[in-house]
C-alpha cells in the first residue's frame, strides 16, 4: 500500500506544529458557561497568521471574549461551489493529575504535539488555516470561493459559536459543502484502509423525570407508595429497555464496505443477528456498533427525597437519550413511554433538550472528491461512510441543506482506539506527520473541488 510521505522539512509542517503549540498554549477551555472559552485569544491568533494573505478576514463576537473568525477567498466563478472548511478554537476542561505532560504547555515531544485539544480538534484548525495561507500565497485562484472557519463554543452548545452564526450571519458562513472534525481515521480491515468519513451524528433527547409517590414516616414503610422505590424500578426499566434494532442506510453503507467475511457482515445488517454478534465483539467496538444502530436510553442522574426518616414524594430521575437518524419527538416519547410500561402515569416527562438526529447524503461532489483525494494519501484506500455517535457543529449546516462531512488525515501511528480515548481523554497528543497530512489534505481538496 502507497503511502505519501510528507517532507518532514515541509515548511507547512513546521508551520502546523507552532501554530498548534500557540492554539493549544491559549487554553480556550469551554466549560458550557459564557464567561469561560475565551476564544478571541485564538481568533486573534488566527487573524494575525493570516494577515497581509489574499483572505478577507471578519471576527463575529457576540459575547465579549467569544469570537469566531471567518475568513474568505472569493471565487472567480459565482455558479461554482464554496467549501467551507471549519475548526473549532474551544477546549473541553482537563484533570491534570492524570497527564504526563502539562496538558497547556503545547510541547513537542518525539515528534508528538501535547495538550488539550492536539486532537479535538485544535490539530484541524491549525491545519487548515496552515492550508488556507499557502493556498493564497500560492496565487490560488479558483472558480469557486474558499471559506475557513474558526468557531467557538462548540464544545458546549454552539450558542456563542456555529448555531449563532447559522442564525445570525448566514450569509457568511453560507457555502455548498462544509468539512470539520471527526473523521479519517486509518482503519485497517481484510479489503484495505478504509477511512470513515462521517456524514451523520446521532440526536440528543435529553429528559427530566418526575417520579411521583405519598410522603409518609421512615419508621412505618409497610405498603408506602415510595417514589424512591417507584424509580428504582423506572431506572431499571430503562435500562434493560430494548428498542429495535435499525439497519439505517449510512450503517449498511458502512458494514458493506468494510470487506467483514459474510459470517460477520450477515448478522451486523441483520434485526435479529446484530445483538447476539455485538456479544461477541471487543467492547468498544460493541458499545459504538450498538450506539450506532439503536436508540439508547441511559439514566444518568437522580436527586429526590429531603430526610433519612421521611417517605419521599417526589424523585427526579435525569435521562440522556440518544436518537437515531430520521426519528422525530414522537416516536422517541413513544419508545420512553413504552420502556416506562405500567409507571408511565406515575411518572411527568419533560424534554430538557430536543436536537434531532442529522445526516448528509453519501452521493455527492463533496463525497467524490475525498475520495479521490484519499488515494494520493493512502493508494488503494476506501472512504467508507460513518454516523458519529457524538455531536458536532456539522448539524448546524444539515439543518439548512448544507451537506456536511467529518474528516481530516491522520497518518498510520494514530490508531482508531487510541484517538478515540483521547477524545476530551488525558495525554491528548498528535504527531507532526498527520498535521503535515492534514495540511496537505485541505490543499488538494480545495483544489480538487473548486478550481
Ligand atoms: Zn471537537
Amino acid at each position: 500500500m502507497g503511502v505519501t510521505r510528507i517532507d518532514a522539512d515541509d515548511q507547512r509542517t513546521d508551520e502546523v506544529t507552532d501554530l498548534l503549540q500557540q492554539l493549544i498554549r491559549n487554553a480556550c477551555v469551554n466549560d458550557g458557561t459564557p464567561g469561560t472559552g475565551g476564544e478571541s485569544r485564538s481568533a486573534d491568533l488566527l487573524a494575525d497568521y493570516l494577515d497581509g494573505s489574499a483572505f478577507d478576514v471578519e471576527r463575529y463576537e457576540p459575547e465579549p471574549g467569544r469570537a469566531s473568525l471567518v475568513a474568505r477567498l472569493e471565487g472567480r466563478d459565482p455558479e461554482a461551489p464554496t467549501l467551507l472548511l471549519m475548526g473549532h478554537t474551544d477546549v473541553v476542561p482537563v484533570n491534570p493529575d492524570g497527564w504526563r505532560h502539562d496538558p497547556f504547555a503545547g510541547e513537542l515531544i518525539d515528534g508528538e504535539v501535547w495538550g488539550r485539544g492536539a486532537v479535538d480538534m485544535l490539530n484541524l484548525t491549525a491545519s487548515m488555516a496552515v492550508a488556507a495561507r499557502h493556498l493564497a500565497e500560492s496565487g490560488f485562484n479558483p472558480a469557486g470561493t474558499l471559506i475557513y472557519l474558526a468557531v467557538a463554543d462548540e464544545e458546549a452548545s454552539g450558542t456563542y459559536g456555529a448555531h449563532w452564526l447559522a442564525d445570525h450571519e448566514g450569509d457568511a458562513v453560507s457555502a455548498d459543502y462544509v468539512i470539520t472534525e471527526s473523521g479519517g481515521i486509518p482503519i485497517p480491515s481484510p479489503t484495505g484502509l478504509k477511512l470513515p468519513v462521517i456524514v451523520g451524528e446521532k440526536g440528543c433527547y435529553w429528559c427530566r423525570l418526575r417520579v411521583h409517590g405519598t410522603p409518609g414516616h421512615g419508621s412505618q414503610p409497610y405498603r408506602t407508595d415510595n417514589a424512591l422505590v417507584t424509580a428504582a424500578e423506572v431506572v431499571r426499566r430503562l435500562d434493560t429497555f430494548q428498542p429495535g434494532t435499525q439497519i439505517h442506510d449510512v450503517w449498511r453503507r458502512f458494514i458493506t464496505s468494510m470487506g467483514y467475511p459474510p459470517e460477520v457482515t450477515e448478522p451486523l445488517l441483520s434485526t435479529d443477528g446484530l445483538d447476539d454478534m455485538l456479544e461477541s465483539l471487543p467492547l468498544g467496538m460493541a458499545r459504538q456498533f450498538h450506539a450506532c444502530t439503536h436508540t439508547t436510553f441511559a439514566p444518568t442522574m437522580a436527586h429526590g427525597g429531603t430526610k433519612i426518616n421521611v417517605i419521599p414524594d417526589t424523585v427526579d430521575l435525569e435521562v440522556d437519550i440518544r436518537t437515531l437518524p430520521g426519528q422525530d419527538d414522537e416516536a422517541v416519547a413513544a419508545l420512553l413511554a413504552e420502556a416506562l410500561g405500567d409507571l408511565a402515569d406515575r411518572v411527568d416527562v419533560e424534554v430538557v433538550v430536543s436536537d434531532g438526529s442529522t445526516a448528509s447524503p453519501v452521493d455527492t461532489p463533496l463525497w467524490d472528491s475525498l475520495s479521490r483525494v484519499s488515494q494520493t494519501f493512502y493508494e488503494g484506500s476506501q472512504t467508507v461512510p460513518y454516523l458519529t455517535v457524538g455531536a458536532t457543529d456539522s448539524r448546524f449546516f444539515r439543518r439548512k441543506g448544507i451537506t456536511a462531512y467529518g474528516y481530516g488525515m491522520f497518518s498510520e501511528k494514530m490508531s482508531f482506539e487510541d484517538y478515540g480515548s483521547m477524545f476530551h481523554g488525558d495525554d491528548e497528543r498528535i504527531d507532526t506527520e498527520s498535521l503535515g497530512l492534514s495540511v496537505a489534505l485541505w490543499d488538494r481538496v480545495a483544489r480538487d473541488l473548486l478550481e
